[in-house]
């Protein structure tokens, strides 16, 4: 697609925090900031973990602390730490509750904790007025369900990978749609198909870094600059300008998660 070589973007969903980028993390984020990355929000995924996003995200006003519980650690969240939660959540003022949800296909998974555990963030979710970051694999359904019987209708499913039909659902809830690497190969062409058709304003853009590396990195540690990629194979394949999908992308991200607008273009901020 022509367009600028570059436009202001957020990526919605970045393990900044994570020790495999802690050997070069300057670069890191230096070459981010080079690629126009704006702003990355960075969830925590258990309580062990709070810290290190918290400190990282007070060294750097563009990254964006979330605090949740993650569905592929249960074995590390104990009774407590829902409580330990919404003391975080009530004096660090995060963004977002997250990362969170459902994963039925990590090994040994215990459904029923995982369900207990994301009921209750959902709740903290809607009782801090946060949104809420989900992680949805092979239960997308159950999800739904649950979002339903919360009432809680803020938030985004990252790295979203189920069907058309469940994403109107989705959207219908008042939930984002949020995109990473996997979209950029040629394989994924239900995938591909979909991010070609969903409304723009659902749209969110995301590395997972430094996990999900996309088609240009393949067996590669991913990267939060490498989120220029995804956005180029998603105007791409929405046959869209790509000046248009950054900046509805990045308006999305600042929208839901009230980004301050210090570290944002105004033109972004009060567009
Ligand atoms: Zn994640």
């Amino acid at each position: 697609m022509n367009g600028p070589a570059t436009a202001s973007l957020v990526d919605s969903h970045v393990h900044t925090d994570d020790a495999r980028l802690e050997v070069d993390r300057p670069e890191v984020l230096r070459a981010a900031r080079a690629a126009n990355v704006i702003a990355q929000i960075v969830p925590g995924i258990s309580l062990r973990l709070w810290p290190r996003v918290k400190t990282l995200c007070a060294d750097h006003p563009d990254l964006y602390p979330c605090y949740g519980l993650h569905p592929c650690y249960t074995h590390e969240h104990k009774s407590g730490h829902i409580e330990e939660l919404a003391l975080w959540l009530g004096r660090e003022h995060p963004v977002a509750v997250g990362e969170c949800g459902l994963d039925y296909q990590v090994a040994g998974a215990d459904k029923a904790l995982q369900q207990h555990l994301f009921s209750a963030q959902l709740s903290l979710a809607r009782e801090f007025d946060l949104p809420i970051v989900i992680h949805a694999r092979k239960a997308v359904e159950d999800v739904i369900r649950m979002i339903r019987s919360s009432g809680h209708y803020r938030g985004m499913v990252h790295s979203y990978n189920g069907s058309a039909q469940q994403a109107t659902r989705l959207i219908d809830l008042g939930y984002k749609l949020s995109f990473g690497g996997a979209v950029t190969y040629d394989r994924a062409r239900r995938l591909r198909e979909l991010v070609a058709h969903l409304p723009l304003d659902a749209l969110l853009l995301e590395t997972d870094a430094p996990d999900q590396p996309d088609a240009q990195h393949v067996r590669m540690r991913n990267e939060p600059a490498f989120l220029v990629d995804v956005w180029r194979s998603v105007s791409a394949l929405r046959k869209e300008d790509s000046a248009t999908v950054a900046a509805a992308t990045t308006r999305n991200a600042i929208e839901l998660f009230h980004l301050s607008l210090a570290t944002v273009p105004q033109s972004l901020a009060t567009a």
